[in-house]
């Protein structure tokens, strides 16, 4: 039996599940090559922009930590 991409329906050229078909980590599949090359670039992008949220996320929560020290310091030396 012809195995089928799972995206665009093409013949993937590869023998079968559990054989040398492409599929991803998360157990989709099988994909074509292209498809499967589309689908992992589209993985990495979403794991960069994940790792760009949370260091945005790390760099406000910092931000955010040093504001407030410095109110702390100003209030203490206008208190002190
Ligand atoms: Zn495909």
């Amino acid at each position: 039996m012809l195995e089928t991409c799972t995206i665009c329906d093409d013949e993937t050229g590869r023998a079968g599940a559990g054989d040398d078909s492409l599929y991803l980590e998360d157990g989709t599949g099988p994909y074509c090559e292209r498809c499967f090359e589309i689908r992992c670039l589209r993985a990495e992008v979403e794991r960069l922009t994940r790792e760009r949220d949370e260091a945005r996320a790390a760099a406000e929560a910092y931000r955010d930590l040093s504001w407030d020290r410095l109110e702390r310091a100003r209030a203490a030396l206008k208190g002190g």
